[in-house]
């Protein structure tokens, strides 16, 4: 009978026992050199087939170009930083904020993380010399080690003398437990969007009151996170939309929003009357009154703002706007000058500012404003929906959009010189090169490289 795992067994104990790997290393060490760079994982977790599927795929390169008669050295190496190791550290230790790390003292909590850091290297030493992968392991190489740690502060240096790092702050998705921004790639992973049921509403802004009208005006917006309410500084329109103010024949207020979208609020032409019609861009620097006072004297706010960004695929074709929040917001609110609020601190609490929600973590407060906002008569609608949105990969919290100083890299500098070289590389597949890659570099944000951890 045919007993493959017998036979590897067999041939992995003979590539031991007569040092093989080493020898094939020995003989080609003067021959020009294949640098081969590895990514290093974490030894925070067991090795999976994730890994056994890299591990197989990087072990050929080295064996072909040895065979070929090139010198490949291949060392394996720890990645021993960041939230995987910190969250286990954190879990051994029974605490969960920043603040109780502090408290411990940073040296304490580090000495713990370095003494788990390596927990499951064993585990993986296993898997990866079943797998037949030839590379060298006892001579492994640790992030934590201060030579390594040298090397990315020597690689950091060269970058700011080049000019290529600056401080600025962006909109960056954000988890409130890690108190941690991330990056674009960890929220494109497969695991951090779930469909989750949560309450949108309507809500309708007071106009400034216009004679012609002889009524209440009201602009109606909709959102999905109530919670940014507290914090909206203006209202967006698209300068090309038909918008429409209407007179509600059962309430007699008057109430303006997208031509398209009339039929979400009413469900036969009976209900209203349209009083006027009016391009988006005629809005521009309307005044409307705050839904809160928090920040009513807060410069350049309240007012109508043009953005392409609106669409009227749903909601009401305004957009509630709050700069803190979301990336379109910022962006929008810089441009017209609009004094910035960041009312919600590093662990997702709002502050004093709002003070009828202040200590309350911005997820679970979300009843409580809509609860406020219909005790004022400011709530048109209310509807269940089902969406997609994100979570933290680590520690499955929900996240926000929150406004961040942070050191970035400038990527569009070099987005020319990454370009020219990316395509003097061989893609495989070969689409690759004047397809994802290029797109991927081509539309490059900057590099977040700040992390607020220790
Ligand atoms: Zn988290």
């Amino acid at each position: 009978m045919y007993e493959p795992q017998k036979i590897e067994k067999e041939i992995l104990e003979f590539w031991e026992k007569n040092k093989i790997f080493e020898k094939s290393l020995e003989k080609n060490k003067e021959k020009k050199p294949y640098i081969f760079y590895d990514g290093p994982p974490f030894a925070t977790g067991m090795p999976h087939y994730g890994h056994i599927l890299g591990s197989v795929t990087k072990d050929v390169y080295g064996r072909f170009w040895t065979m070929k008669g090139r010198y490949v050295r291949r060392i394996w190496g720890w990645d021993c930083h960041g939230l995987p190791i910190e969250n286990i550290a954190e879990k051994g230790l029974g605490i969960n904020s920043r603040d109780e790390i502090e408290k411990m003292g940073i040296k304490k909590f580090n000495d713990y993380c370095r003494s788990k850091v390596l927990e499951y290297a064993g585990a993986w030493k296993e898997v990866v010399k079943r797998i037949g992968r030839w590379v060298d392991m006892e001579n492994s190489y640790k992030t934590m080690d201060n030579e390594y740690i040298e090397s990315v502060w020597w690689a950091f240096k060269q970058l700011w003398e080049k000019g290529y790092i600056y401080e600025g702050e962006k909109i960056l998705m954000y988890c409130p437990r890690c108190s941690t921004p991330l990056a674009k790639a960890e929220i494109a992973m497969d695991n951090s969007y779930k469909n989750i049921k949560e309450d949108s509403i309507v809500v309708k802004f007071k106009l400034k009151p216009e004679k012609k009208f002889n009524n209440n005006v009201y602009a109606l917006a909709w959102t999905t996170t109530p919670w940014t309410l507290p914090s909206n500084l203006a209202l967006t329109v698209n300068p090309d939309l038909e918008y429409v103010y209407l007179r509600d024949k059962s309430d007699k207020n008057v109430y303006l929003l997208a031509k398209k979208l009339i039929n979400n609020f009413f469900k036969n032409p009976e209900e209203y009357e349209i009083l006027e019609e009016i391009k988006g861009r005629k809005l521009e620097g309307k005044e409307y009154e705050p839904l809160f006072d928090y920040f009513k004297n807060n410069k350049n706010s309240f007012k109508f703002l043009l953005g392409n960004f609106v669409t009227a695929e749903d909601g009401t074709g305004i957009v509630h706007t709050a700069p803190a929040f979301g990336e379109d917001d910022y962006a929008i609110c810089k441009k017209y000058k609009i004094e910035m609020a960041q009312p919600v601190d590093d662990k997702g609490k709002f502050t004093k500012e709002v003070k009828d929600f202040q200590g309350k973590f911005v997820h679970d407060s979300n009843k409580e404003i809509i609860e406020f906002l219909k005790k004022s008569g400011k709530i048109v609608l209310i509807k269940k929906i089902e969406h997609e949105y994100p979570f933290c990969y680590r520690c499955e919290t929900k996240l926000l959009y929150r406004a961040i100083p942070a050191w970035f890299v400038d990527i569009q500098k070099i987005k020319p010189k990454l370009l020219k070289i990316s395509q003097k590389i061989n893609w495989h597949p070969e689409f690759l090169k004047e397809g994802r890659v290029k797109y991927t570099i081509e539309t490059a944000p900057d590099w977040n490289i700040s992390r607020n951890r220790y």
